[in-house]
C-alpha cells in the first residue's frame, strides 16, 4: 500500500505544552483521515517542523521511503518559513498544502491569546504558501475543515494522483519495433520522457515475441483460451487463430513480467515471424491495465498505463483509443473511435465476441479480434504530445453515447462520442491544441484529475469543455 506522509510545522517559541498539543491534534487528524482515506492510502505523522534540521530530517524519510508517494504538509501554528527551504529543496515528491485547523467553529466566548497562539493557520499557511511560491514548487492547496466531505475527496483525489505520479517514474515501456514509418504526433523525445515523467522506454525486435509464442505449450495455450471463453463469446469457427492470439498473450505477459514492463507497443510495419497482428492479445492486456501503443506510439503507451493506475478503484473505464471518423449530421455530429483491432475490452458494454475477419493492412493472417459496443455517459478524451520545446497534455470533455444505428459490417469494437461545447469548437480546439489521433478515454478520471497530474508535473495543460468559447481557439497556437 502506498503512502503519504503527514508533516506539521510550528516552532519552539510557543513551548513544550502547546507542541505536545500539536502533536496530539496532528495525530487526530490522521487518525481521522486514514478511517476516511484507507482504502486509497496510508497517511503517517511526521515529527513537527520546530526547526530547519527536524525539516531535513523528515523530507530526507520522504524521499528515501520507496512506498510513499508524497506529503501533506499544515501549519498549525505559525512556523517561520526560512525553517523550511532546505528541507522543502529536497522534496522531488507531489505535494499537498492542507489548509485547515484543528478546529471547525471559533469559541466566541473562551477564546483568548494562548487559542491564538496554538491555531493560527490562516497566519502560518500563509507563510508557508509564499515560501512555495518563492521556490517555485508545484502543490496542491485543499483549504477547508478537515472532517468536511469536500476536503475528504480533494485529498483523495491528490492521493490518486500523487499514486500515479509515483508509478511513473517506474514505468517502462516495451517497444516491438519502432514509431510507424512517417507518422509524427506518435513520435516525441524518448530521453525527456524519461527526465521528466520517468518513462523508460526499452526497445526490442518483435522475434521476441514471435519465439515465445511458438515456445507456448498445448497447456499456457489451453489455459489462456479457457480465460478467453470464459469472458467473451466465441462467434467464429476459426479456433486456430484464436489460439495464436492465445499464444501472443502468453508471450506478452512472459516478457513484460520478466522485463518488468508495464506496457509494450507494436506495429504492423513489423511483426517478423508473426502470423497475425495482435489482436485480443493486446485488448485482453489492456482490460488488466498493461498500457499499450499501436504503430509504435511509445507516449500513449505509458500515459495509459499512468491514468488507468489512477483510476484504480473507480467506477468506468480507462484506456487507449483512436479517432476515427465523423457523422456530420447538422446539431447531431457525433465521433466514431475505434482501432484496426486493440480496443481495450474494459469498454465493453455487452459481453465481447471474438470474431476474425480480414485485415487490409499489415499483410498477414486474418486476426481474431474482440467486438463490442462501448459504455456511454461523460468522459474526458487525454492525451499527450511533444512540440519541441516542451510536452502539452490535450484533456477534452466528451459524452460518450450509443451507437445511433448498428454497423454489421464494421468488424471491430467502437466507441461513438459527443463533442463540447459543440462539434465545431471543441474538434476544432483539439486540431489547434495540436492533439494527437491516439489518445487515452475515461469515463472514471475527470477534466480536474488530469489538470492536478500537469500542475504536479509542470507540463503545459489545454483543456477543451463547455467552458470553451470560439476566442479560445486563437489563444492555442499563439
Ligand atoms: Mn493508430
Amino acid at each position: 500500500m502506498n503512502k503519504l506522509y503527514f508533516i506539521p510545522g510550528s516552532q519552539d517559541l510557543y513551548g513544550e505544552e502547546c507542541l505536545k498539543q500539536v502533536a496530539a491534534n496532528c495525530k487526530t487528524i490522521v487518525d481521522f483521515l486514514n478511517e476516511k482515506l484507507g482504502d486509497t492510502i496510508t497517511i503517517e505523522l511526521l515529527p513537527t517542523v520546530e526547526t530547519s534540521a527536524v525539516c531535513v530530517e523528515d523530507m530526507k524519510r520522504v524521499m528515501c521511503d520507496d512506498d510513499c508517494v508524497g506529503v501533506i504538509t499544515w501549519m498549525h501554528t505559525f512556523s517561520p518559513a526560512k525553517m523550511w527551504i532546505k528541507g522543502l529543496q529536497l522534496l522531488r515528491k507531489p505535494l499537498l498544502h492542507l489548509h485547515t485547523q484543528a478546529n471547525e467553529k471559533l469559541p466566541y466566548d473562551e477564546i483568548d491569546m494562548d487559542f491564538m497562539n496554538l491555531n493560527q493557520a490562516a497566519h502560518g499557511d500563509r507563510e508557508y504558501g509564499f515560501i512555495l511560491a518563492r521556490l517555485g514548487i508545484p502543490h496542491e492547496v485543499v483549504a477547508g475543515y478537515y472532517t468536511h466531505e469536500n476536503v475528504i475527496s480533494r485529498i483523495r483525489q491528490f492521493a490518486q494522483v500523487a499514486k500515479a505520479i509515483g508509478f511513473s517514474k517506474k514505468v517502462r515501456v516495451a517497444t516491438f519495433g519502432n514509431n510507424m514509418r512517417d507518422v509524427a504526433v506518435t513520435d516525441g523525445n524518448r530521453l525527456e520522457s524519461e527526465i521528466k515523467y520517468g518513462w523508460e522506454i526499452k526497445y526490442w525486435g518483435i522475434g521476441e515475441i514471435a519465439k515465445l509464442a511458438a515456445e507456448a505449450t498445448e497447456e499456457e495455450v489451453n489455459s489462456k483460451m479457457e480465460e478467453y471463453t470464459s469472458k467473451y463469446i466465441v462467434d467464429t469457427d476459426n479456433t486456430e487463430a484464436i489460439r495464436e492470439q492465445a499464444r501472443y498473450e502468453v508471450a506478452f505477459e512472459k516478457f513484460i513480467c520478466k522485463n518488468e514492463c508495464c506496457a509494450f507497443t507494436d506495429t504492423f510495419q513489423d511483426l517478423f515471424g508473426m502470423k497475425q497482428l495482435p489482436g485480443i492479445a493486446a485488448q485482453n492486456l489492456m482490460a488488466k491495465g498493461i498500457g499499450f501503443g499501436p504503430e509504435g506510439d511509445y507516449k500513449i503507451a505509458a500515459f495509459s498505463a499512468v491514468l488507468m493506475k489512477m483510476a484504480e478503484g473507480r467506477e468506468g473505464a480507462t484506456g487507449f483509443i483512436e479517432d476515427y471518423t465523423y457523422d456530420l449530421t447538422p446539431g447531431h455530429e457525433l465521433e466514431l473511435a475505434s482501432h484496426m483491432l486493440e480496443v481495450p475490452a474494459s469498454f465493453a458494454a455487452t459481453q465481447p465476441k471474438i470474431q476474425v475477419h480480414h485485415l487490409g493492412i499489415g499483410n498477414k493472417e486474418d486476426p481474431a479480434r474482440l467486438v463490442f459496443d462501448s459504455v456511454t455517459g461523460d468522459g474526458i478524451q487525454v492525451t499527450l504530445i511533444d512540440l519541441g520545446s516542451h510536452f502539452r497534455i490535450i484533456c477534452a470533455d466528451i459524452e460518450l453515447v450509443k451507437v445511433p444505428a448498428p454497423m454489421p459490417k464494421l468488424p471491430v469494437a467502437q466507441i461513438m462520442y459527443r463533442h463540447k461545447p459543440n462539434f465545431q469548437i471543441g474538434t476544432a480546439a483539439w486540431c489547434y491544441a495540436g492533439g494527437a489521433h491516439h489518445s487515452v478515454v475515461s469515463t472514471a478520471l475527470t477534466r480536474a484529475d488530469i489538470a492536478m497530474f500537469a500542475r504536479l508535473t509542470g507540463t503545459e495543460l489545454i483543456t477543451i469543455g463547455e467552458d470553451t468559447t470560439e476566442d479560445d481557439l486563437r489563444k492555442f497556437y499563439m
